[in-house]
């Protein structure tokens, strides 16, 4: 017998059918003697019609009424899933994350949890209750209701498995696991079945979208085991835990690709002390996340100069823009370009560690297809290569059958 803590996303509970063999997986577990909580997301496509709702209201709504509206979206699901484990016997109460105690900071749209006081939930367990609670949802210590940010229910149940110190924590998804590539552009992927922590958050960062990265990170810090899994079949998933020294074996765990990065070129920047600071403070002040930096050896007669370049999510190209547009005067640069046309191609493995040549064979095999490479930035368990974005699939492929087959 074991407290088990199952996370449903939206696509598991995307309608009534689903909500149905949510509840059924549900009794499946508790026939066998376990404690279930179960955390649910909104049903699919809910969260996002939403935020659209508000947006014809005003463009820039406050978050705090943000925050009153899209915790509905899970709230929908909690007592519609509460109603289908009853409808077939199993008893069952819903609460919202303020009910099961879950606490944040007063950070509307993306609160930190502070603390969990689950009372109700113990309680509710005595009784042999199933507890349902409401991802993505917690309450300031003032009563204020907060949101964990988009994907945020994964961080809800990560969080309860600790303050539960639940012997399991499944997270139920539309896909089987974590795979060693995405499989919609990688035919040969295949499901890992098991990954580190490390790895993983490497994977996120690099474009892999398997879980919010605040709740992986979530997990290292108070060592969740957890397991990503289908709702739509009994396969085993990927657990997601602590390296182990045996998984140094394995040198590349999984590759990625991440098309929604662009890139800033300034040319001709004045190499002296301070020109970077100012550039890149100039951006931070403009909220805009620098992903990678590459600057040249300076050239030019007399004062030096030097080109630096940058890349960034797609989205704040324009902003960025802005920023550098406006530092000219300043400055001084000769040029600034921008391409969208990039692909960061990462790959990721603990092995990397204690094996060497894994970025010279990467190197080596997009030199034979081709494929240039702009820009390179390494971790020690991860390479990424900015190349072109028109042969992106095909050099991820090409990488994953060099290392993963
Ligand atoms: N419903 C929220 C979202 O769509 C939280 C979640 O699904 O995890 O972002
Ligand atoms: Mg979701």
């Amino acid at each position: 017998m074991a407290l088990i803590v199952q996370k449903f996303g939206g696509t598991s509970v995307g309608n009534t059918e689903r909500i149905k063999n949510v509840a059924a997986r549900v009794a499946r577990y508790r026939a066998r003697g376990d404690s279930l909580v179960v955390v649910v997301s909104a049903m699919s496509g809910v969260t996002d019609g939403l935020i659209k709702l508000a947006k014809e209201i005003m463009p820039l709504p406050s978050e705090r009424e943000m925050d009153m509206l899209l915790a509905t979206g899970e709230q929908t699901t909690i007592a519609l899933t509460a109603m289908a484990l009853q409808a077939i016997g199993v008893p069952a109460a819903s609460l919202t994350g303020a009910q099961a105690g879950i606490v944040t900071d007063g950070v509307h749209t993306k609160a930190k949890i502070k603390n969990i006081t689950p009372k109700q939930v113990h309680a509710l367990l005595e009784t042999g209750s199933v507890v349902i609670v409401a991802g993505f949802q917690g309450q300031t210590p003032e009563g204020q209701i907060t949101t964990l940010g988009r994907g945020g229910s994964d961080l809800t149940a990560i969080a309860l498995a600790a303050a539960l110190k639940a012997g399991l924590c499944q997270i139920y998804t539309d896909v089987d696991g974590v795979y060693t590539a995405d499989p919609r552009l990688v035919l040969t992927a295949r499901k890992l079945d098991e990954i580190a922590y490390d790895e993983m958050l490497e994977l996120a960062g690099a474009g892999a979208k398997v879980m919010q990265l605040r709740s992986v990170e979530f997990a290292k810090k108070f060592g969740v085991v957890f397991e990503v899994r289908s709702s739509m079949n009994d396969n085993p998933g990927t657990i997601v835990k602590e390296e182990t020294k045996s998984m140094e074996d394995v040198v590349i765990r999984g590759v990625s690709i991440d098309k929604n990065q662009a890139k800033v070129t300034v040319v001709g920047v004045p190499d002296r002390p301070g020109v970077a600071a100012r550039i890149f403070q100039a951006l931070a002040d403009a909220a805009i996340n620098i992903d990678m930096i590459v600057q040249n050896v300076s050239h030019g007669e007399g004062a030096p100069v030097t080109d630096l370049s940058f890349t960034l999510d797609k989205p704040d190209l324009l902003k960025a823009r802005k920023v550098i547009d406006a530092l000219k005067g300043e400055i001084g640069y000769r040029d600034a370009t921008t391409n969208e046309a990039i692909a960061k191609l990462s790959m990721v493995g603990v092995g990397m560690r204690s094996h060497s040549g894994a970025a010279a064979k990467m190197f080596a095999v997009l030199a034979n297809e081709g494929v240039n490479i702009d820009m390179i930035s390494t971790s020690e368990i991860k390479v990424s290569v900015v190349i072109d974005l028109a042969k992106g699939d095909h050099a991820l492929r090409a990488v994953h059958g060099a290392f993963l087959g």
